[in-house]
């Protein structure tokens, strides 16, 4: 392990740093990553953000945006940078096995790994951690670490707070979560100082759908939603023939399930979607339900207790009346 004193006279002179960040990113993935990259390219750096995979179109406006890397899409020149690296960022992920084949090479490389996170139980991958499971975004983490770990406040611009603004306004719910603490709020605050045009942020990610996307809610909420009363539940199934007919691209589901634990006494939400490859999970709860709980340990994933996510290789029939099923044992919890 390295320590912060070491870290920071390491970042004294201009490195080569890759920024990554987990399958899928959302917008704290990238929030906190494009944060990073405008912090570190201020003091000389030679940053990329590389993704493990594309992205929502409505997060692909963050200044640094055009100068993102998708692994995918660019495997050799992503494989050489992360080869070449002095130092990689690994930004709201703890487990190699969530940049997908990124992980072997962010695994080989002989650069220091920095990890910046806020899941649980991570891995013992990097050289430097500024990890709490108490914050409510990864973007948190990388404001915390530059203004009190690096006490480099100033370097925090328009540019660095308006990535790091959305990272927290999107993982925590728009700033509901019950870990959207004051000191998250006076961070807030902060940077709106530095910059950061909130009301701006906020048409930007919540009101720039396609007239697709919001037909597809509508097909959504109208056709696909159940409710269990019995267990405080609501399951939103879509199948692959609905993301075809409605052209469903990345991102559109997000935010989704969201609507389902809107319900006044729901205290469990799914989001339960066939994609081409398998079925994919996304759990949402109130107050103290463990959704990452059932990820976990029924689905191959993980995630927050308030929203977590998953997959099944099994069919979406099959994946839902696994998820019935397990309801019965965590009946007492929800309905309480
Ligand atoms: P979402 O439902 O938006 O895909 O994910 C919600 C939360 O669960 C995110 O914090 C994400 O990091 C986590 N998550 C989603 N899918 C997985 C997964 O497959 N494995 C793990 N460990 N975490 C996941
Ligand atoms: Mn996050």
């Amino acid at each position: 392990m390295l320590d912060l004193a070491s870290l920071t006279e390491l970042l004294s002179q201009p490195r080569k740093i890759v920024i990554t960040t987990h399958h899928k990113p959302d917008g704290d993935a990238m929030g906190s990553s494009l944060g990073l990259y405008n912090f570190l390219i201020q003091l000389g750096h030679h940053a990329k953000v590389v993704t493990p995979t594309d992205y929502p179109e409505f997060l692909a406006w963050m200044p640094g945006n055009e100068e993102v890397i998708i692994y995918t899409e660019n495997k050799d020149l992503s494989a050489r940078l992360i080869a070449d690296a002095g130092i990689i960022f690994c930004l709201d992920f703890n487990a190699l096995g969530r940049i997908n084949e990124m992980g072997a090479l962010v695994g080989e490389s002989k650069a220091i790994k920095v990890m910046i996170d806020h899941h649980l139980e991570p891995e013992d991958f990097d050289d430097y951690r500024h990890w709490d499971i108490n914050a409510c975004a990864a973007a948190q983490l990388v404001y915390t670490f530059i203004a009190n770990q690096l006490n480099q406040k100033q370097y925090i611009n328009k540019d660095v707070a308006t990535c790091l603004y959305t990272g927290i306004m999107t993982d925590s719910a728009s700033f509901r979560l019950p870990n959207t603490t004051a000191t998250v709020h006076r961070i807030v605050a902060d940077l709106i100082d530095a910059g950061a045009n909130n009301s701006r942020i906020h048409e930007l990610i919540y009101s720039s759908s396609s007239e697709n996307r919001l037909r597809f809610l509508g097909h959504c909420l109208a056709n696909c939603l159940e409710i269990l009363p019995e267990y405080n539940t609501a399951i939103i199934t879509v199948s692959k023939s609905d993301i075809a007919r409605f052209d469903v691209n990345t991102g559109d589901t997000e935010g989704i399930v969201n609507y389902a634990l809107s319900i006044a006494n729901v205290h469990l939400a799914a989001f339960v979607v066939e994609r081409t490859d398998r079925v994919k999970l996304s759990l949402r709860s109130k107050g103290e339900f463990p959704a990452n709980e059932i990820c976990k340990k029924y689905f191959e994933g993980g995630g927050h207790r308030n929203a977590a996510g998953g997959q099944s290789d099994e069919s979406l029939e099959a994946t839902v009346a696994k998820l019935k099923s397990i309801l019965p044992q965590y009946k007492t919890l929800l309905l309480q």
